[in-house]
């Protein structure tokens, strides 16, 4: 047996390691510019490197990169050697604080969306050393935020630090006005749960659409499904927990807090989730994980599909996030303790997420977007597109009494009799269980589920930390400017009910009732990724991210053209995919099977015994309709196309995108998902969703 705790973080340069391998003086220096953002020295710096590179070659690294997350999504690093030649013909191993500080990439091929021009396609990467170092597949790597050579932000990491910064500045204001001297920052804490797919790699290689799309553009429902609700915490096939395993361990020796895994609601889905950390780490860690996911999967014969809808009809794959805010004092400031009625510290920073998630739910609904999410949002067993809050009964019932100035007895919903008189009763969690909220409050923390499983969480939590911030550097505003401090609370708390109760739905989300009220309570309903990008340009927007420094108006509107571009590339790709499938597969092998049957029906004529025919017949007639009716609609996708490319105004392009090509997809889609239905299986030139979905 494996000794699990030697194990964990082995293959990081965390605070343990600094503490064995840096002068005194040193790690102190380093440790100040970790918590309170004090500039390094270069000379500390060289030292640090010096120390990084032979703790990482002790751990077989030979290179050192720069790892960044541009503005694709996923990560990027290059890797240079630590050999360099020393002059004579022989070499010397170095690696210094220069080196560790700044890199300098080449940047064109990144999205800039205009930020960048081509003369000046120089980005630089810069030391976050707030997120450890670590080594992997022979490398070290440095956590490093993107920027231009202006330095604007190219990435997700940078205005996410900035928007961490924002946030413990305004929340530590309201502290101190409520008398907490003693808490000098707050920080965000986030807890990602991840969902993917697990197929066979024998399967997965023989369906282009997953190869180059992640996800299934064709493929007629499977007779069985997930109504059955056998897999959800079903038990763990052997080859999927030997993948479990090994995923789990790989993540621990980089210091990723693996903690808890399952099997998801949909067959061949699952789902890990770490402990939580300061967001800027989770972040990282989340990137980390599902590259690593990726990588362990190939070594067991297995692809993992992290697309937000791999399969129709069945469950798709979302990240929850969880958040929540803590003082460096060690107090998680969403814990309502065991009265909230009386804890107005928690009411208080209750109400700025209320308020902020209201104020500016088309900016939450953009950090969701991704054209993957758009058939999860407001479709099967997926958050609907409408942004609202569940707090559970207990909290809306304090709420309500707070803004209807009663005092009515609390039911006592903290504890519960279950009913069987030989159990003690036993404490309720504060919240019940809602699936169906986008953004829950669940006892401690809220759970953003509408975040897409494939993206970065980074967007997500810049929305939250910003706007929580905008709001509550308006209520430290109102308590320095107070008299009567604890009246102030008690009045900011009461008005924000009042005026942002409209976001409060404790009902089920998946409901055709929740859009018509919703619709009524005036909350926005945003059908998909090409509408939620306008989020980035609106003044409002602008204003808050711009006031706060966490992205420029320059930076918002590259956003916006990077959000819009994507979305268009990854529709053409999908409908070029489709048109190569159904022009080179699907079609060619219905016209085989029709004249296989055509021949059939001839031959049996042929015979002159007077055999009945009909079956066949009929069988031909359908089949052959179909074919003609997807050929139709083959042109028509090549239409569409054509008609998107040519469209001169992004915004308008990416429209064409979503009504004109994606409509026209699905449309083609239907007739070959029909005709897989009544095709000879030995015919069909992909595996069906049967094969790929109970194939492991
Ligand atoms: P669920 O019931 O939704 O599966 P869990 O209780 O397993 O949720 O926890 C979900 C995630 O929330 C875990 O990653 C956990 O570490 C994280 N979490 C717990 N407390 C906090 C917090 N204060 N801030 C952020 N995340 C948290
Ligand atoms: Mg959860």
């Amino acid at each position: 047996m494996k000794d699990l705790t030697k194990l964990f973080g082995e293959n990081v340069f965390n605070d343990s390691v600094m503490k064995e391998r840096l002068p005194k003086d040193t790690y102190k220096a380093l440790r100040k510019t970790i918590e309170e953002g004090t500039p390094l020295d270069l000379s500390i710096a060289n030292v640090v490197a010096h120390a990084m590179k032979e703790w990482a070659m002790e751990k077989g690294a030979t290179h050192f990169t720069h790892w960044f997350q541009p503005l694709t999504g996923i990560t990027a690093e290059k890797h240079d050697a630590f050999l360099n030649p020393a002059g004579d013909g022989t070499a010397i191993l170095s690696f210094s604080g220069k080196e560790l500080i700044q890199g300098e990439p080449d940047a064109s091929s990144f999205p800039s969306g205009g930020l960048r021009a081509t003369f000046e396609a120089r980005g630089y990467t810069a030391w976050d050393c707030t997120s450890p170092a670590f080594v992997k597949d022979g490398s070290l790597c440095i956590p490093t935020a993107f920027c231009s050579y202006n330095g604007e932000a190219l990435d997700k990491k940078t205005p996410l630090l900035r928007s961490m910064e924002a946030l413990s500045k305004e929340a530590t204001k309201v502290l101190k006005a409520l008398g907490n001297t003693e808490v000098n920052r707050v920080i965000t804490t986030v807890g990602p749960e991840q969902e993917y797919f697990l197929v066979d790699k024998t399967m997965y290689d023989q369906r282009k659409d997953l190869i180059l799309t992640g996800r299934t553009l064709f493929g007629a429902k499977a007779p069985k499904g997930q109504e059955l609700e056998d897999h959800y915490f079903g038990t763990i096939k052997h080859r999927v927990s030997e993948y479990m395993k090994e995923l789990d361990e790989e993540l621990w020796k980089l210091g990723v807090s693996a903690k808890t895994k399952h099997n998801e609601v949909a067959p061949a889905q699952h789902e890990l989730a770490p402990i939580f950390a300061t967001t800027n780490i989770a972040t990282d860690h989340n990137q980390l994980t599902m590259e690593t996911m990726k990588r362990i999967a190939l070594k067991h014969g297995l692809v993992c599909l992290l697309h937000e809808k791999p399969f129709a009809g069945i469950n798709g794959s979302g990240k929850h996030n969880n958040w929540s805010m803590a003082t460096d004092t060690g107090v998680n400031l969403l814990e309502p303790g065991a009265t909230p009625q009386d804890n107005k510290q928690f009411l208080l920073f209750l109400s700025a997420v209320i308020e902020a998630v209201d104020e500016y739910a088309d900016l939450l609904r953009l950090s969701a977007a991704n054209p993957g999410n758009d058939h999860r949002l407001g479709a099967n067993e997926a958050p609907p597109a409408i942004i609202s809050i569940f707090l559970g009964d207990q909290l809306t019932e304090v709420l309500r009494q707070i803004d209807e100035e009663t005092h009515d007895d609390y039911k006592s919903a903290s504890s519960l009799s279950i009913g069987v008189s030989t159990l003690p009763v036993f404490k309720k969690d504060a919240t019940d269980r809602n699936r169906t909220s986008p953004f829950a409050f669940t006892g401690n923390k809220f759970e953003f589920r509408m975040v897409p499983s494939a993206g970065s969480i980074a967007g997500p939590n810049v929305v939250l930390n910003t706007t929580v911030a905008e709001i509550l550097s308006k209520y430290a505003a109102r308590l320095d400017a107070a008299k009567d401090v604890d009246a102030e609370v008690d009045a900011i708390i009461k008005e924000t009910i009042k005026a942002h109760k409209r976001i409060i739905f404790n009902g089920n989300g998946y409901s055709d009732e929740w859009v018509e009220e919703a619709a009524k309570r005036g909350l926005p309903n945003i059908k998909s990724t090409v509408e939620a990008n306008l989020a980035f340009i609106s003044e409002k927007n602008i204003d808050v991210m711009k006031k706060h420094s966490v992205l420029s108006e320059v930076e918002m509107h590259s956003r916006y053209e990077i959000g819009l571009e994507n979305y268009i590339k990854t529709i053409n790709i999908e409908a070029l995919t489709a048109l190569d499938m159904a022009k080179k597969q699907y079609l060619p092998t219905v016209i085989k099977y029709s004249t296989s049957l055509a021949e059939s029906i001839n031959t049996i004529v042929a015979t002159g015994v007077g055999a009945d025919v009909s079956v066949q017949s009929e069988l031909l007639k359908s089949v052959s309709a179909l074919t003609a009716s997807a050929s139709a609609k083959v042109v028509a996708l090549e239409a569409a196309l054509a008609k998107a490319e040519a469209t001169e105004d992004l915004y308008k392009e990416a429209y064409s995108y979503r009504y004109d090509v994606f409509e026209a997809m699905q449309a083609l889609r239907e007739d070959i998902d029909t005709l897989e239905t009544m095709v000879d299986s030995k015919f069909w030139p992909v595996p069906s969703y049967t094969d790929l979905l109970f194939s492991v």
